[in-house]
């Protein structure tokens, strides 16, 4: 099947290129290289455009003719939404809005959408389910579940399907080392905790000791981005069968807390990890992680590699090898 992943040069979006390939799908990369890497994309072709220019959209429809898109360019970062949130809303939003009416003039009815358990802001209750309130407590989070209610509206109107999947914490990166996270800025505990363990960039800030869990720090459920990957596979493959739209968490169902995460980094790299203790980050909701029935039952979907060992030791594996390090064990 020939799939338009709009946002494959990123993170998450070039490791589901991977899969697909994998699988003998063809992934078609539709990236304007503002936060991606070019030489993430290796698994088809790129089409170099952006998703608020709908003849850049159009043109790559005629072009590939695509049977579904799955969707991943959009402003991630927490705080950068606070400080800039047009830019969010117009990325996030507006975006997809063109990309809607891109899709429908193609006469493609598939969509597999990256969305966010930041649309359920701080949880009333634990393990998240897909039915707890969608309160989100920041533009990254608002603008996610925007795109929710939009792709609802549309799909009750129109032919369209989709997936809207609520990630938890992606992490970890490719087991060969070959792709993996690189921001800029990198504002995502893992690997800031390895730069730090790696002695760049100084220590590493950790945002809050004084919440109420057991040790005091932050609880995430960590999903390794392969897992992610193939959750996407599947959601697609859903689709394609032609099932009813639907929303989804994608989790393991564990929290593990900020010094956990710190614990296991030193046990990885063998390396301190040099911390400074901060005030709370805003907008940090003290234990996120998900219930896991739904994805279970509509995705078939089983963690493979989401253990912390795993997620950090492939973390490592990677930004070892993007920063230099293993050339410099070497020598
Ligand atoms: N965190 C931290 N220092 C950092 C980055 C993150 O202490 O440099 C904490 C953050 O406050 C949160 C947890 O680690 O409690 C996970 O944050 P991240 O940004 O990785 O993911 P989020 O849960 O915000 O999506």
């Amino acid at each position: 099947m020939r799939v338009l992943i709009v946002g494959g040069a990123g993170y998450i979006g070039s490791h589901v290129c991977k899969a697909l390939a994998a699988r003998g799908d063809e992934p078609i990369v539709f990236d304007n290289l503002s936060r991606g890497h070019e030489h993430a994309v290796r698994w088809g072709p790129l089409f170099k455009g952006d998703i608020q220019n709908r003849a850049d959209l159009d043109a790559a429809f005629v072009q590939y003719q695509p049977e579904a898109v799955m969707h991943f360019a959009a402003n991630i970062e927490v705080g950068e939404g606070q400080r800039e949130p047009l830019a969010f809303w117009e990325n996030n939003v507006a975006g997809v809005v063109t990309l809607l009416g891109a899709m429908k003039q193609a006469g493609c009815h598939a969509l597999v959408f990256s969305s966010t358990c930041a649309t359920y802001g701080t949880p009333q209750s634990l393990p998240l389910t897909e039915d707890e309130p969608q309160t989100p407590i920041n533009v990254y989070g608002r603008t996610k579940l925007a795109v929710e209610q939009l792709l609802a509206d549309v799909a009750s109107a129109e032919d369209l399907r989709y997936a809207a999947l609520r990630y938890f914490n992606a992490s970890g990166a490719s087991p060969d080392g070959d792709i993996g996270e690189e921001h800029d800025p990198e504002t995502h505990l893992i690997p800031n905790a390895l730069k730090a363990a790696a002695g760049l960039g100084g220590p590493m800030k950790l945002f809050g000791t004084d919440y109420d869990t057991a040790d005091g720090t932050c609880e995430r459920d960590f999903i390794h981005v392969m897992d992610l990957a193939a959750a996407h596979l599947a959601a697609l493959d859903r689709l394609t069968a032609g099932a009813p739209s639907f929303q989804c968490n994608v989790g393991t169902g564990t929290g593990y807390s900020v010094k956990a995460v710190l614990d296991m980094v030193e046990a990885i790299t063998g390396r301190p990890v040099p911390h400074e203790v901060h005030g709370r980050r805003a907008g940090d909701p003290p234990r996120l992680y998900a219930d896991v029935t739904r994805s279970r039952e509509l995705l078939d979907f089983q963690p493979q590699y989401s253990d912390l060992k795993t997620i950090i030791r492939d973390a490592w594996n990677f930004h070892r090898k993007v920063w230099g390090l293993v050339e410099a064990e070497a020598s």
